[in-house]
């Protein structure tokens, strides 16, 4: 898995996908830069999401906030007394912790010893194997999974009871050691503030202190009567935003994963108190098809309900990815009540109440949100397109390709138009003439440089969907060779009918 990585992360670079941020300068760490296939594909994953909730829902309309907010909002919100990690240093590499990553950590290699005894149980047993029956009963799998269940409900107790000093007595007593240097020599834990602060130009001291916005909901929040009224709305209703979000995260590894500036989609859903369960359950499906519709199926995708709630939360589950270094959140269903609404109203002394018709009275919404990072999105949709496989190479052997399967909505290049060879007067100016017909329609590539297999190559390592090949024939029949990237196949189309064909598939 660390290999199919590295080849993901290198993949990115030498394709225009994504560059290290500064990189002349050495980089900056957990920063990121889009390149030119990469903008495109994160483009197309925002309109995909924009269109899902924005588009398709008439009672969902977009907004898009300013990044710096009133100070009070993060006092509001809670951000500035209790948006912290608990961070941990090891004595001896110096590294820097999350101590709840470090246990998450311990919690995931129990996961992985009991899937280890499993898959060597169903390798003896075969067609025999009750996976079920034997979890139950093999005791080495019954004590890792004890040991599991007991390390999780601590932890869960100790991050909603902000208690450091158990988080600090669970390293020990797991025998945690720095992934780096193997030491157990460890600091105490202590609270770290994620967001970043800024200062606003004249204003000096506490005054003037800003902070970049480490989500983009109290954007919506704080506008949440200015939309209603100006769209005219009614409860139930959603406001849909994407924009960028900051947080000072203690580690940020796993390339696009974790970054310290990072884009999300959120979509705050305003319900009438009471009816919030229902709603909950109504986006945690619906979010969920959004990501099977893209290409998503049960093996690659999963619910994982949270253990301990954040202060403003009464349910809230993650949609969990597994990217190639395991199960991860990529997607937050939360249930928010009116914790945010209410803690505006009370700070700003301004009414945050809707006067509902129906029910001829004025109350706080209560508020589902569904938030999903951009960046994780896109390292989701890479890791399950990105395919290393042996095809014919048309001469009876076979040849070895890279090829990103991405679902063609998402594709940065739809179609790459390439006449057959270079250097031919005739065949360039009909495949310019293709070319230039597509490009107003669809993201479309004219390429005549190499041999057409190599162009084949580079337009599978972007996960073009079409090839369209213009060869002598053309000039005679109107009409091209159109290969598809996953199957291969080639259709000979008449060019009347090219656009029809695209648009048809596409
Ligand atoms: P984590 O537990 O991974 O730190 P979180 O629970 O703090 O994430 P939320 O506050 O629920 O995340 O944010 C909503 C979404 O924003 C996440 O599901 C994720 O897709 C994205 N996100 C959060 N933090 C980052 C980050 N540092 N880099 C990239 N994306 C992020």
């Amino acid at each position: 898995m660390d290999n199919l990585f590295k080849n993901i992360i290198s993949h990115c670079k030498t394709y225009g996908f994504i560059f290290p941020s500064s990189e002349i300068y050495d980089g900056l760490s957990a920063t990121y830069d889009y390149g030119p296939n990469g903008v495109e594909l994160k483009n197309n994953i925002k309109q995909a999401w924009w269109k899902s909730m924005v588009r398709q829902h008439e009672n969902i309309v977009g907004l898009d906030a300013a990044i710096f907010m009133h100070p009070k909002t993060w006092k509001a919100s809670g951000h500035v007394d209790a948006f912290n990690d608990p961070l941990i240093d090891n004595k001896t590499s110096k590294k820097r912790y999350r101590a709840d990553v470090l246990v998450e950590d311990y919690m995931a290699k129990l996961e992985a010893k009991i899937q280890k005894e499993v898959d060597k149980a169903k390798k003896r047993f075969g067609d025999d194997f009750d996976e079920v029956m034997y979890s139950k009963t093999n005791p080495r799998v019954l004590a890792n999974a004890e040991k599991h269940e007991a390390a999780r409900t601590r932890l869960a107790k100790a991050m909603t009871d902000g208690d450091l000093e158990d988080m600090k007595k669970m390293i020990e007593d797991y025998e945690i050691a720095c992934p780096e240097s193997g030491s157990r020599d460890w600091t105490e834990v202590r609270q770290f503030n994620l967001m970043f602060s800024t200062q606003l130009g004249a204003v000096a001291g506490e005054e003037g202190k800003l902070y970049l916005r480490p989500e983009t909901a109290q954007g919506i929040f704080v506008n949440f009567l200015n939309v209603q009224k100006s769209s005219r709305q009614k409860v139930p209703f959603g406001i849909a935003q994407i924009g960028k979000a900051f947080r000072n995260e203690i580690i940020a590894r796993q390339f696009i994963f974790r970054m310290r500036e990072f884009e999300q989609m959120e979509m705050q859903f305003f319900v009438q108190p009471g009816s919030e369960m229902e709603w909950y359950e109504y986006w945690k499906a619906e979010r969920l098809k959004w990501h099977e519709m893209l290409g998503g199926s049960s093996e690659d995708l999963r619910y994982h309900d949270h253990d301990n709630l954040a202060h403003y939360a009464n349910a809230a589950v993650d949609i969990e990815f597994k990217f190639p270094f395991g199960f991860k959140e990529l997607e937050g269903i939360h249930s928010r009540t009116d914790f945010d609404l209410t803690q505006h109203q009370a700070l700003s002394g301004k009414k945050m109440q809707y006067f509902d018709p129906v029910l001829n009275e004025s109350y706080v919404p209560y508020v589902v949100e569904t938030s999903i990072g951009v960046d994780r999105m896109f390292l989701a949709t890479l890791s399950r397109a990105y395919t290393e496989e042996s095809v014919p190479d048309g001469k009876g052997g076979s040849s070895e390709r890279v090829v990103l399967k991405l679902h063609p909505s998402l594709a940065p290049v739809k179609c790459a138009i390439l006449p057959l060879v270079k250097n031919n007067a005739d065949l360039t100016e009909k495949a310019r003439a293709v070319f230039d017909d597509l490009k107003m329609d669809y993201a479309a590539q004219y390429d005549e440089k190499d041999a057409i297999g190599r162009r084949y190559r580079r337009q599978d390592a972007i996960g073009t969907p079409y090839c369209i090949t213009v060869d002598h024939d053309s000039l005679e029949d109107n009409a091209v060779t159109v290969r598809e990237r996953d199957s291969l196949t080639q259709e000979r189309v008449s060019l009347d009918g090219l656009k029809a064909y695209l648009a048809q598939r596409l």
